[in-house]
């Protein structure tokens, strides 16, 4: 078994199935506007603070894509402010949601349609990658959570796990990163999806950016003999 798919099993029998994208507010999985919202509210940001974003559109009745794109810039940034920058993040939203209703009539379900289809799904994030703050990790994650696109999602947490075991090359561009976990992985969206909540999950609770907390992390087993890499 390949060094990746060997830690996809140690995270997985670890931690377990994430169930994502998880709903901000209820308990299960969100919807697909809500993914979009939280996975542009996310960039720089705690999921803590997304979440008590969302509430707060929810509470002022500004969640949906008409809303958001009728409100003025300066109300919503007060309301998303938890996920700040709020002027950044306010902009980028509006910018999503004109760009639904221009591209898409107002309908996910029309952007998403058919991205199962790796070609189809390169196309919609080509779209993506032009509108306003969306960059590539941003248009995979609503891809591959909301439509099962098979796109596979690069962060900052999974470049730090490969650059402390040595696996492969963490400075890469983004898309010959995402191409490396590809090529490891089954080649099956479940995966995908799974592996990337996998690596956050272990980014978050053992392999911090000041410090690897490798005593008791489901991926110890695979670092170098020297410890960590750095
Ligand atoms: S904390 Fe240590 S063992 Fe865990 S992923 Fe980071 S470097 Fe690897």
């Amino acid at each position: 078994m390949s060094t990746i798919r060997l830690a996809y099993r140690l995270l997985h029998d670890a931690y377990g199935p994430q169930g994502w994208w998880p709903a901000a507010t209820r308990s299960g999985v969100a919807d697909a506007w809500e993914i979009a919202v939280g996975a542009v509210l996310v960039q720089h940001t705690s999921w803590k603070n997304v979440v008590r974003a969302i509430a707060n559109l929810e509470s002022a009745g500004a969640m949906s894509f008409t809303a958001i794109d009728a409100i003025e810039p300066e109300a919503l940034a007060q309301i998303i402010r938890s996920a700040g920058p709020p002027n950044v993040k306010a902009k980028r939203l509006k910018a999503f949601a004109r760009f639904l209703v221009e591209s898409h009539g107002g309908s996910m379900d029309a952007l998403l349609d058919g991205v199962v289809d790796r070609k189809i799904a390169l196309e919609r994030r080509s779209q993506l990658l032009g509108v306003h703050g969306v960059g590539p990790e941003t248009a995979d994650a609503i891809l591959l959570y909301a439509g099962g696109a098979p796109l596979f999602v690069v962060d900052a947490y999974k470049r730090r796990v490969m650059r402390r075991h040595g696996w492969g090359d963490s400075t890469a561009k983004y898309d010959e990163v995402a191409a490396f976990w590809r090529k490891r992985l089954p080649n099956d969206v479940k995966t995908y999806a799974e592996t990337h909540a996998l690596l956050v999950r272990v980014g978050i609770e053992h392999c911090h950016a000041s410090r690897a907390k490798c005593e008791g992390c489901p991926l110890q087993a695979l670092l170098p003999n020297s410890g960590p890499l750095e």
